[in-house]
């Protein structure tokens, strides 16, 4: 299936010069987002996943389809405030401004092989918050799946050191 065709490229959205890559279109499509998430799920049965983990909010719209798919669990990474119980947090730099993320303390046991699941990789920063956080915990990252990848803004370049699924790449 081509999945692109699902994508609609949105002009000047959110800021001028900005081509805004909504995936709505694709989740608005059962088949074409199950045929995503399915794609997903073929790759993390062959990482031997034992948790999902995404940031907000489009993090959750692919992770969690693929931890049910999986029969494993699903841990959220959110903004700052978000999360009710002890976070470990990061600060971070991403395409439209800076914050910060965090995760419950316990929500990932040491030596858990982790997927970390989010829409986009474009420079790289938010993934490579939401690894800092995995890892800190103790978690080993096994997998980093998205569906779009912006091959010009290189955020490859900050994922050397993992394995990286991306379905589309613009
Ligand atoms: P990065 O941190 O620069 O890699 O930016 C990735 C994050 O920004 C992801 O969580 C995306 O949801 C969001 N993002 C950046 N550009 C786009 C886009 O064109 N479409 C959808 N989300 C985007």
């Amino acid at each position: 299936m081509d999945l692109k065709q699902y994508i609609t490229i949105v002009e000047d959205w959110p800021k001028p010069g900005i081509r805004f890559k909504d995936i709505t279109t694709l989740m608005d499509n059962g088949e074409a987002y199950k045929y995503a998430t399915d794609q997903i799920v073929e790759y993390a049965k062959k990482q031997n996943i034992d948790l999902v983990v995404g940031p907000e909010a489009r993090g959750f719209i692919i992770g969690c389809p693929v931890a049910y798919s999986l029969g494993v669990g699903f841990a959220p990474v959110r903004k700052e405030g978000k999360l009710p119980r002890e976070t470990v947090k990061v600060d971070y730099g991403l395409e439209y401004g800076k914050d910060v993320l965090t995760i419950h303390k316990d929500a990932i046991k040491p030596g858990q092989r982790v997927l970390i699941t989010d829409d986009l990789l474009a420079t790289g920063g938010t993934i490579e918050a939401t690894i800092k956080l995995v890892e800190e915990l103790g978690g080993i990252v096994a997998g980093i799946a998205f569906l779009i990848e912006l091959t010009y803004l290189d955020g490859r370049s900050k994922l050397e050191k993992y394995d990286v699924l991306t379905l589309m790449d613009f």
